[in-house]
């Protein structure tokens, strides 16, 4: 009962193998790569706003630092997201241990079932 190919437990299996993945193969496998990407990206962006939201004081005064270095004026536009972007992780530097917390939990709740589902021994 070998995995079939064009997923990821088939790219497995031809790596275990010793085989170069077919076509199949590699292709399931780099999309399910960068899913895992998103899925960290996102994990990060939503860590960063709840970790603002639970510090609106402190994350407002850094916004208010940003904003006065790039010369943002208004709440919206490319400067202003990038203002408030640099804020976010200002805040993250500032709060290391309550943002890897906030990480941890939001990169848990992302994982992809398969993901952590424990091989039979
Ligand atoms: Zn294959």
């Amino acid at each position: 009962m070998s995995a079939p190919c064009g997923t990821t437990s088939g790219y497995q299996r031809h790596i275990r193998h010793g085989e170069r993945p077919c076509d199949a193969c590699r292709k399931v496998n780099s999309a399910h790569t960068y899913a895992r990407h998103g899925e960290a990206q996102r994990a990060r962006t939503r860590a960063l706003t709840r970790l603002a939201h639970a510090h609106p004081d402190a994350f407002a005064a850094l916004e208010i630092r940003e904003f006065a270095a790039d010369g943002v004026t208004t709440r919206s536009g490319p400067a202003y997201q990038r203002a408030h972007r640099r804020a976010k992780s200002e805040l993250a530097r500032l709060l290391p241990t309550e943002y890897a917390d906030l990480l941890a939990a939001e990169l848990a709740a992302e994982a992809h079932p398969v993901a952590t589902r424990q091989e039979p021994r």
